[in-house]
């Protein structure tokens, strides 16, 4: 089954917003196992929208198109295709209903331009819209199928995982050896290269395939099996990401889809009834936001410093004059301070601190930009480790914060294996 995505609308065109529907519902369909091989951005204009949909509907089964459902003028998408496909429009009553009690429960006017949201295609499909007012629309054609779906993402997503994604893979359930089902095995603290070195076999899969996606400090391997029902491509999965766990070993931090880094480092807290403490330099407290974002939390943080001056390391985590003189605030024996004092200050059992060159000014020959020292205390034990980023300013910030979660969980792991924790590396 072929699908193609259709972004509409003149905002997109002229770069005034990111299209992240098109990338949300293209990895979403790939998961779905729908083969996508265009995606099109069209702006707020009738003609040009009715050809980008007659080509569209020559090469593939489905259009699955975002945005232009509004009350506007320029919002034409629904009258777009129901020409397209010769389906005149009729008022839905039970749209118009809803799309009545929504402006009545939040004590709003509407307008009569609102009604044309509740115009439907003769013969599509209406699915509600729990979060706006324009509902979405299937319809269908000679075998082929337009999706229409709003354009806030806080409107699309919900509507696609509730509706759209079980039509579809029922859909597909049809077709023989359809199912598709896929698990990430996600890696910390290994490059790319590394890890793909280490599965050149694996790649050579066909059914399950193993795919590698490279996030910052991390790489996802997916893998997928296509089978005649559910029970048996996870049974073609299992195996491979046994192996793929046996050979990444503690380096693999999940096999969950919802789960995330930092909350794979919380959750460790948790499960070992440890409190955590940040101290940031160069990463200005994104280490402590990423961990924050988690919910649950708060069981477990106490405190996240920024000590950015030097001034600030001394004060808030007791960084001696000499070692700042000797070394530099950019050294393994700050870092190691850092992490120490914001202990002592904080009474945390776990703390984190980074200090580094984010650049892109404040490098030299003997520290360059991207070179940054964290330092790990977990239970009165610290570990200091020196890394080398490359990238501008922002991406050398965000791989810190990655290696630190990477670091934090290595850590915690090792001091409760014991033995190696403790060691310098
Ligand atoms: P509305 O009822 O809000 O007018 P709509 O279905 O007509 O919804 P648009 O008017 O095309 O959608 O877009 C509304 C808003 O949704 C945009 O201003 C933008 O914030 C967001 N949006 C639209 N399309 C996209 C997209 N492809 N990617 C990300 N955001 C989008």
């Amino acid at each position: 089954m072929v699908v193609e995505l259709i972004s509409v609308g003149t905002e997109l065109l002229l770069g005034n917003i990111v299209n992240t529907n098109a990338a949300w519902l293209a990895e979403k369909c790939a998961a779905l196992g729908l083969s996508c091989y265009y995606q099109t951005v069209v702006g707020d204009n009738r003609d040009r929208l009715a050809a980008t949909l007659r080509t569209g509907l020559e090469r593939s089964d489905i259009l699955i198109l975002s945005g232009g459902l509004g009350p506007t003028q320029d919002d034409l998408t629904k009258e777009t295709a129901a020409e397209v496909f010769g389906q005149p429009l009729g008022m839905d009553p039970h749209s118009l209903e809803r799309i009545e009690t929504f402006f009545a429960e939040k004590g709003l006017e509407m307008t009569e331009n609102n009604k044309k949201q509740a115009l439907v295609p003769q013969g599509a499909a209406v699915v509600d819209n729990d979060n706006g007012t324009a509902p979405g629309l299937i319809l269908t054609k000679d075998g082929k199928r337009m999706i229409l779906l709003p354009g806030p993402p806080n409107e699309l997503k919900p509507m696609f995982e509730g509706s759209i994604a079980p039509f579809l893979t029922k859909l597909t359930g049809k077709e023989e050896g359809a199912v598709i089902y896929s698990k990430t095995v996600k890696i910390c603290g290994q490059g790319e290269s590394s890890v793909e070195s280490r599965i050149t076999d694996l790649e050579q899969l066909s059914n399950p395939t193993v795919a590698p996606y490279a996030k910052i400090g991390e790489v996802h391997l997916r893998v997928t099996a296509r089978a005649a029902d559910e029970k048996e491509a996870r049974k073609m999965v299992k195996p491979v990401v046994k192996e793929l766990k046996a050979r990444f070993g503690s380096l693999v931090y999940t096999t969950e889809e919802d789960v995330t880094l930092e909350k794979s480092v919380v959750d460790l807290l948790l499960a070992n009834n440890l409190t955590v403490s940040t101290i940031e330099s160069c990463s200005g407290g994104l280490l402590a936001a990423r961990l924050i974002n988690i919910p649950g939390v708060s069981e477990v943080f106490k405190s996240g410093y920024i000590s950015y001056s030097n001034k600030a390391k001394r004060k808030i985590a007791g960084v001696k004059k000499s070692t700042l003189a000797k070394y530099g605030a950019v050294s393994s024996q700050t870092a190691g301070e850092m992490a120490r004092g914001a202990a002592l200050l904080s009474k945390a059992d776990v703390t984190l601190s980074i200090t580094g060159i984010a650049g892109p000014e404040g490098g030299t020959a003997e520290k360059p930009v991207g070179l940054v020292y964290m330092g790990c205390y977990v239970c009165g034990t610290t570990r200091v480790k020196e890394f080398r980023f490359s990238g501008n300013r922002a991406k050398i910030r965000e791989s810190a914060v990655s290696a630190a979660l990477t670091m934090m969980r290595q850590c915690i792991l090792e001091y409760y294996s014991e033995k190696t924790f403790g060691k310098k590396e």
